[in-house]
């Protein structure tokens, strides 16, 4: 049995061999197998994984950033984050992977415009069950993207982050050489409305020079542009905003919304393409 790509590998420590996948699992030819659940996504997690305090979005927090989507607040990030995506020069059924992929849409929305072999991963199984149920033709699998990713080397041609993290070196192992990261992060005004109404702070740390000190080793960047919308919001709107981007929001910070009819808010991210550069990467850089 051929599995189509993506190239999943093993996430064994050490381990790494490719994926073949079975009707309920998938196995490495070492003989290590992982389920893939009744609702379609493969469990990749490690014991350490399951054990680590950031076990990843909860179910409300997902859905709270779906209602979000459905009602088109942070639609204009997406789309233009999309968009970009959907330009870049690579090859039909390339296989693109979207780190932190969440409710699934960006993956989804980009498979729908252009022939993609797509996989999304994310730590949080609530986030994809949601992902596999609605966008049940893409690949989607738990597993924990800040350590390693569960692919095997050079065979990406693009790697999707929008607000997620990521590890820059991982990142670099799976890519093809010439192969794409194109990154958003929520910008200096991200937000900004909110974090002052309900959190008595205006400004956030800017992320960018860490970003690009963390990426400069193993890429090349292309671009850096800014996207931002800005819309009154009730306050449903305002509560799931604070589930999806506080991890559920403190009950001060719910009351302090709750309290709030309407707010005009800034939704902005910054995004940032990079370029695999094609020399090989330095071997002191590498990762295990
Ligand atoms: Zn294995």
């Amino acid at each position: 049995m051929v599995m189509s790509r993506p190239v999943l590998a093993c996430s064994v420590r050490g381990c790494g061999l490719p994926l073949e996948r079975h009707d309920a699992h998938v196995t490495c030819p070492s003989g290590h197998a992982f389920d893939v659940a009744r609702r379609g996504y493969i469990n990749l997690l490690q014991p350490q994984d399951r054990r680590s305090p950031a076990a990843g979005d909860s179910r409300e927090a997902v859905n709270a950033r779906a209602r979000l989507l459905a009602a088109g607040i942070g639609r204009t990030v997406l789309d233009a984050f999309v968009h970009r995506a959907v330009s870049l020069d690579f090859e039909p059924d390339a296989t693109v992977i979207d780190i932190g992929s969440g409710t699934g849409d960006a993956l989804a929305e980009m498979a729908s415009q252009r022939p993609i072999s797509g996989l999304g991963i994310d730590l949080s199984t609530a986030a994809a069950e949601h992902a596999a149920r609605r966008f049940p033709h893409l690949t989607w699998a738990v597993a924990n993207a800040d350590r390693r990713l569960p692919l095997v080397d050079g065979g990406v041609a693009l790697i999707l982050s929008l607000h997620a993290r990521r590890n820059a070196p991982e990142c670099a192992r799976v890519l093809a050489p010439g192969g794409y990261l194109l990154i958003a992060t929520p910008a200096h005004d991200d937000l900004v409305e909110l974090r002052e109404s309900v959190m008595g702070e205006r400004h956030q740390r800017e992320r960018a020079d860490a970003l690009l000190g963390e990426h400069e080793p193993f890429f090349t960047l292309m671009e850096r542009s800014t996207v931002r919308e800005r819309r009154p919001l009730e306050r449903e709107a305002l509560l799931d905003l604070l589930r999806s981007t506080y991890r559920g929001g403190r009950s001060s910070e719910a009351t302090r919304v709750a309290a709030l009819q309407q707010l005009d808010v800034t939704l902005a991210s910054d995004f940032f393409l990079f370029q695999r550069r094609t020399l090989p990467v330095p071997t002191d850089l590498k990762q295990q």
